[in-house]
């Protein structure tokens, strides 16, 4: 599948690396934001000459979508990355670019019909709100989400472990119980809120709360922070974590960054095959720069028999946005609805919660 915004994107991120001078980086990296924002794909603009009239593109981006539509690549990046003989770095950079995609292609994928569905979506199970580094209050948040339609949603506000993050004490933990606990009684019949935490791996496996904590949940995520941009295997790291009793759903499994970091190494198809075993879902954060798990590594998930959880991971309203990156990976894997999470009805994903203690 070719991604020309996503490409072209990642070019002007060469050249921003390049450039060096800052006020030229920032104009680079201005253009590479307005090529992946765009709803609409690159060729047939350049194709119509319009490319141009589009707010941020000036006549060098023009220039090297051009080469890219019409050469295959681009003799002016190409050259100045020979010039500045970063041949390396940039090829570095190029591998934390695979497998993402951009705007135009999530809108054209979702376009198509077929499933899983936007309609069908019931509700993100991975969101932060004000109890840790989210922007948003617990009430808001559910009117933010009855606004987009949604039925549920499964708070995940970050653990102690990860102070960095404003992660919750467990004194705060029970106040925040007790609030979500008067929003379901009030939204009764419209909205249920599950109370969910995301935990932090830790480089040995483990979560970083104890089991008498972790069982104050109604559901847990479990989500690499660490150690994101070695190449040492960190298989048993990934193993252990699917392996924890009470974890139902791998949160951003690789712990990627977009042109940032690679994430973990590790042999996935191991991790998979024991995440289906233990019926643990893995996620697909649809934040844009994470992408976590991707389309080719959700589709080997799937032949594992796994099953999956489709996430805005949002800090803010707008970014709730994000699960629609997250249904279009699922539909490029082609995971059947029935084994996503988001589209159970609360009863069934509350038992498939809880029985992530006896698995
Ligand atoms: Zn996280």
């Amino acid at each position: 599948m070719r991604d020309v915004n996503l490409e072209l994107g990642g070019l002007l991120l060469d050249m921003a690396t390049l450039v060096g001078n800052s006020q030229r980086a920032w104009g680079y990296k201005r253009a590479a934001k307005a090529v992946f924002r765009l709803d609409r794909h690159v060729t047939p603009l350049i194709e119509a000459n319009t490319f141009k009239a589009v707010p941020g593109i000036g006549p060098t981006t023009d220039r090297i979508a051009r080469e890219l539509i019409y050469d295959g690549k681009s003799l002016l990046v190409e050259e100045a990355i020979r010039v500045a003989g970063k041949e390396g770095a940039i090829a570095t950079l190029r591998g934390f670019r695979q497998h993402f995609i951009s705007r135009a292609t999530m809108e054209e994928v979702l376009a198509r019909r077929g499933t899983p569905s936007r309609g069908k979506y019931r509700g993100d199970f991975q969101m932060h709100s004000v109890w840790s580094d989210g922007s948003e209050t617990l009430e808001s948040v559910v009117e933010a989400c009855l606004a987009r339609g949604y039925q549920c949603a499964g708070m995940t506000d970050h653990s102690y472990g990860l102070p960095i993050a404003g992660g919750m004490s467990m004194a705060q933990v029970i106040e925040q119980h007790a609030v979500i606990d008067e929003l379901n009684a009030r939204y009764q019949g419209r909205f249920r809120m599950f109370k969910g935490i995301e935990t932090n791996i830790r480089t040995d496996g483990t979560v970083d709360m104890e089991a008498d904590e972790l069982h104050l949940f109604e559901f847990v995520v479990a989500s690499p922070h660490s150690v994101l941009r070695k190449t040492i295997d960190q298989t048993p790291r990934m193993v252990g974590a699917v392996s924890q009793p009470g974890v139902c759903i791998l949160g951003h499994p690789q712990g990627r960054r977009f042109n940032v970091r690679p994430g973990v190494a590790a042999d996935w198809d191991q991790v998979f095959e024991v995440a289906a075993k233990r019926e643990v879902a893995i996620e697909i954060d649809g934040s844009w720069d994470r992408q976590d798990v991707h389309y080719a590594l959700a589709e080997r998930a799937l032949q594992r028999g796994c099953l999956f959880a489709l996430d805005s991971d949002a800090h803010a309203h707008p970014e709730l946005d994000f699960c629609d990156i997250a249904i279009a990976h699922a539909r490029l894997a082609a995971i059947p609805e029935a084994r996503i999470v988001n589209y159970w009805s609360d009863k069934r994903f509350l038992e498939w919660a809880r029985s992530a203690w006896d698995r």
